[in-house]
């Protein structure tokens, strides 16, 4: 049997709201991150938000991949923007956290995954921006905070001819969408592989294949992978077998 592949999930932190607690910060993920890695033959990991980004390469050090998962808007400081009016809530310290962590995995040649919040931390870490509110910005946007349940799709995406995520969903899927902000300006060495009919940026990939693999979605393939969604749950097995060193993307 293979080595299973070793995989660090950013953690997030999450307030306490316990009297006795109240205001302490805990570490946590979202266990169906942590379900849909093991199902596709991975041993996932918890990393912490790291006071000092210094202690981050040896956080990664052992590991196989990266998932950054979904969590809360990331603050527009860290893409040289003033904060409009219908941002939200920000954790400074998590986003220089998040976004160091992006680049050490980078750099040790972790191969990346990227889920909502994810997806936009990969495009800020790599030099890109997002809409702070798509809805307000965007002309003609559509409802990408559903109100159905987390596994239920709610709108449709295409995907580029050739890509990572068109080789597990083909040319058009149906996707969950609990987000109000997406990528705006693109990182530079990414392509849109996943757009909404809108022109929501809903999947990123980071172009050559002779460099790790970098992808971001900005759909929860975790929620709908927990309902038993083939195509959601073969994105994390083949995010596995890369972080396998099983074959290109
Ligand atoms: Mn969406």
């Amino acid at each position: 049997m293979r080595k299973k592949p070793k995989i660090g999930i950013a953690g997030g932190l999450l307030t306490a709201n316990e009297e006795i607690l109240a205001g302490a910060f805990r570490t946590y993920v979202n266990h169906n991150y942590v379900r849909a890695l093991e199902k596709a033959g991975a041993v996932p990991v918890l990393l912490p938000v790291l006071a000092d980004p210094d202690d981050l390469p040896a956080q990664l050090e052992g590991l196989d991949g990266l998932l950054v998962p979904g969590g809360a808007d990331i603050d527009p400081v860290f893409y040289g923007e003033q904060p409009r009016p219908r941002l939200g809530a920000t954790c400074p310290a998590s986003d220089r956290c998040t976004l160091a962590l992006i680049a050490d995995a980078d750099a040790a040649g972790l191969p990346i995954l990227g889920i909502c919040r994810g997806a936009q931390a990969i495009n800020v870490a790599f030099g890109g921006t997002l809409y702070q509110d798509q809805e307000s910005e965007i002309p003609g946007c559509l409802k990408h905070v559903q109100q159905s349940a987390r596994q239920q799709p709610s709108h449709a995406v295409t995907l580029a001819k050739g890509s990572f995520l068109a080789r597990i969903f083909g040319a058009a899927a149906q996707v969950n969408s609990f987000h109000h902000q997406s990528v705006k300006q693109l990182a530079p060495g990414f392509a849109v592989t996943a757009r909404a009919d809108d022109g929501v940026v809903e999947g990123i990939e980071r172009c050559g294949a002779q460099k790790n693999f970098v992808c971001g979605v900005q759909f929860h393939p975790e929620m709908m992978a927990e309902a038993d969604c083939v195509p959601m749950q073969t994105l994390f097995d083949r995010f596995v077998s890369l972080c396998a060193g099983e074959g290109g993307h």
